[in-house]
């Protein structure tokens, strides 16, 4: 019998998808590990299981105990649902600026939503500082347990990576991978997969956003940004507890203009319905394949399902707006029915 026990035990164990246009374009097999196949329909699912079961064993939750985040999206719709599974609530903090469609899904997903203004980290009320206190005013008077799941600084989140993911990638190959890349939010994934997979000698890339300090790092030491990018999900500035102990043996800035063709293309001419993120992750892994020479399997994140970015990322007024490329069939208006 094949009967996941639970949603928690149905996260993770994703297929791999060879990317047809990608490979061809490269000489190499260019595979995508399907995260966004997760129940929360995306990477951070295994991050959430991690977090809850990392409390549970370390006895700060207790059954109707409660897990708090402060998160734009992904993290807190898998919080919410994996918890809900395993049998706690859900309180999420979210600036009050990110996308109806978002709030939508996480309220939909069980967890009670808090929204305040949107503050930069070095104001305490910032969405992330204001959930990390809020968890610790509700923990005084709890008796089942709060924990702040601290995705950051967690390192149950990388661990995940290590456990799962990267495992995940060796057997499904048979070991014939040469290269994995993809972004950084937390970190988690890249620095996970990497202290899996790195030691068995596979290379490993970072694909970084515009706006974001780390490419910046990993090729001159310094943290530096410029520009911009409407990927939603990545870009970091400093090098979390997740990301220590970890260095990319490649690193590319990714500009949009670059990798949301990439999403469009994948749609219509692969049935891949993606993110942003998942476009700069394939962009990074043309470059490292462009990079490495043909023949080789390099393998990225399709992070999480488009449909969570209809308004922004599928929308031609926003992409317009924004000087950003519009896809011709995106643009075309819908059939009429004489
Ligand atoms: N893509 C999307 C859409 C995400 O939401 C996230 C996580 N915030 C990532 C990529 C990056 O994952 P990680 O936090 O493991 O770096």
């Amino acid at each position: 019998m094949r009967i996941a026990r639970d949603l928690a035990s149905a996260v993770g164990n994703t297929p791999l998808i060879r990317l047809r246009k990608a490979s061809e374009l490269t000489g190499c097999e260019i595979l995508g590990k399907a995260e966004f196949m997760n129940p929360g329909q995306s990477v951070k699912d295994r991050a959430a299981l991690f977090i809850i079961q990392d409390a549970v064993k370390r006895g700060l939750l207790k059954p109707g105990g409660t897990i708090v985040e402060g998160t734009a999206g992904n993290t807190g719709i898998g919080l919410a649902l994996v918890g809900a599974s395993m049998g706690f609530k859900t309180v999420i903090v979210i600036p009050e600026t990110q996308s109806q469609e978002k709030k939508d899904m996480i309220r939909l997903a069980g967890a009670e939503l808090v929204q305040v203004p949107a503050a930069p980290y070095k104001n305490p009320n910032n969405y992330v500082r204001y959930s990390g206190r809020l968890a610790e005013e509700m923990a005084r008077t709890s008796d089942k347990g709060v924990i702040w799941a601290n995705q950051f600084d967690n390192t149950a989140n990388r661990q995940a990576h290590i456990e799962t993911t990267g495992p995940e990638i060796w057997e499904q190959t048979g070991g014939k991978v040469d290269g994995f890349i993809c972004a950084a939010g937390s970190g988690g994934t890249v620095a996970g997969v990497g202290m899996a997979l790195q030691p068995k000698g596979v290379k490993v890339g970072l694909a970084d956003p515009m706006g974001a300090a780390l490419h910046s790092f990993y090729t001159t030491g310094e943290f530096k940004s410029e520009g911009d990018s409407i990927t939603e999900g990545i870009g970091q500035g400093r090098i979390t507890a997740n990301l220590e102990g970890f260095t990319p043996d490649f690193s590319y800035q990714i500009s949009d203009h670059e990798a949301l063709p990439i999403v469009f293309d994948l749609l219509s001419e692969e049935g891949l319905v993606m993110g942003g993120s998942t476009g700069i992750n394939v962009a990074g892994a043309i470059r490292m394949a462009k990079e490495m020479g043909p023949g080789h399997t390099i393998v990225t994140i399709l992070c999480d399902y488009g449909n969570r970015y209809q308004s922004k990322l599928f929308n031609p007024e926003f992409l317009t707006a924004k000087g950003l490329p519009v896809p011709s069939w995106l643009d075309r208006a819908p059939a009429s029915i004489p």
